[in-house]
């Protein structure tokens, strides 16, 4: 590289990476081709639009490349058969150009949600994410939020509660998924939850899509009506996004024209975004490919046996896990139980080469700054290699640091 400077600080974040224990939940290392896909020459090409449907010329490689990711995406998933050569016959739409997860998400509400409606969404505090209609995202400025959460006693989805709110609040629409919720999330009970408000039932699996594609957490598609997820997390793809959505017309307008597949892709384009990343979208294709593999199951089953064990370990050393543990990649430590705030914890722990993220637990009674917990992720740990022995060392070593 003859920029000297940038090709300095890749060289210093690539030994960052390689040192640190990366335990956030968030985080993954990406394979070889994924990397080489997305430093490809596609970076070079604009090609507003859709396959066949561009307003600029020498798009044919192009429309290649952005079907047979839309092919893979769905097959992933399972919503065509073997080869997909009847796409149009699958019940399921994918688009693949969103730039990221809060970008996809906008892009869904402005599809299917009038603008001042309500959206129903997991609380901040609770482990949802800012794009379900928190306050000081833009979600929840255009829509009003409706806020669930969990259940005080259990720190699990209360889904009794969630359907009283749901029929006395009416929303529009019901947004499933977190970035702080270890356990597995019931999608038929959210589907009766949506059916009683007359709403759409989108989940945003962000953080479990890798799991799903391994098996390791029950598929929201036999469900939800829209499903959201980012391509970069146990996904281990690049940054990015995908939208499915069902072929149906929208809710209470049974004789419109457009079915909830054309107007997502209107709303992401020309709607929200002018060219998509089509290095983006041939890296999301390569990360597609490889989570069709019997390694990526492998993977998947170990990220949630290291999540578990790390867990385990660490509540056997005295700290009290949110929920009691886990069936996913991730959890949260309640550390303020011993004192210590999750700011403190996260910069104490980051000091001996591990990395996490201070993380509100539910009803903190603290600040987002300083909140009481730390949330701990196994991805990335398992991309590397580690299982259940590294685990234990780790338990020790996060224990030793803390106290
Ligand atoms: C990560 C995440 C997003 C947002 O993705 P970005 O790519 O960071 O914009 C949205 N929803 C959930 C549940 C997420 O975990």
């Amino acid at each position: 590289m003859t920029d000297s400077e940038i090709e300095r600080l890749i060289k210093l974040e690539e030994k960052r990476q390689k040192k640190a224990v990366n335990l956030i939940a968030s985080e993954n290392y990406v394979s070889g081709d994924v990397l080489r896909a997305l430093g490809s020459v596609f970076t070079n090409k604009y090609a507003e639009g859709y396959p066949g449907k561009r307003y600029y010329g020498g798009n044919e490689i192009v429309d290649e490349i952005e079907e047979l990711c839309k092919n893979r995406a769905l097959k992933l998933f399972k919503l065509c058969n073997k080869k997909c050569l009847h796409r149009a016959k699958s019940r399921w739409h994918v688009n693949v150009q969103p730039y990221s997860g809060s970008p996809a998400n906008l892009a869904i509400y402005s599809a299917l949600v009038p603008i001042g409606s309500k959206i129903m969404g997991m609380s901040l505090e609770m482990g949802g994410h800012l794009t379900h209609g928190q306050k000081v995202s833009m979600t929840g400025k255009f829509w009003e939020q409706v806020p669930y959460g969990v259940s005080k006693k259990t720190e699990r989805l209360d889904y009794e509660e969630i359907f009283k709110i749901a029929k006395k609040e009416k929303p529009a629409m019901v947004v499933v998924g977190a970035t702080a919720y270890s356990r597995k999330i019931d999608f038929r009970k959210f589907r009766k939850i949506a059916d009683a408000a007359g709403a759409y039932l989108m989940v945003d699996m962000s953080h479990i899509a890798g799991l799903v594609a391994g098996g390791e957490h029950p598929s929201p598609f036999p469900y939800a009506d829209v499903v959201m997820t980012t391509t970069h997390k146990i996904l281990r793809g690049p940054r990015g996004a995908m939208i499915f959505s069902r072929k149906i017309k929208p809710l209470g307008h049974p004789v419109s024209k457009w079915t909830l597949d054309v107007l997502i892709d209107r709303a992401v384009f020309p709607g929200l975004q002018g060219g998509p990343h089509i290095n983006q979208i041939a890296a999301i294709a390569v990360c597609l490919k490889e989570a069709m593999s019997p390694s990526f199951k492998i993977y998947a089953n170990q990220v949630v046996k290291n999540a578990q064990v790390l867990a385990n370990e660490l509540k056997k050393r005295g700290w009290r896990i949110v929920s009691g543990g886990t069936d996913t990649h991730l959890f949260l430590v309640d550390t303020w139980s011993r004192g210590i705030s999750g700011k403190e914890a996260s910069d104490k722990l980051e000091r001996a080469g591990i990395i996490v993220n201070k993380n509100m637990i539910p009803f903190d009674t603290r600040r987002p700054a300083g909140p009481s917990g730390i949330r701990i992720g196994t991805p990335a740990v398992t991309t590397l290699g580690m299982k259940e022995k590294d685990m234990i060392k780790i338990a020790e070593k996060i224990d030793k640091t803390l106290k």
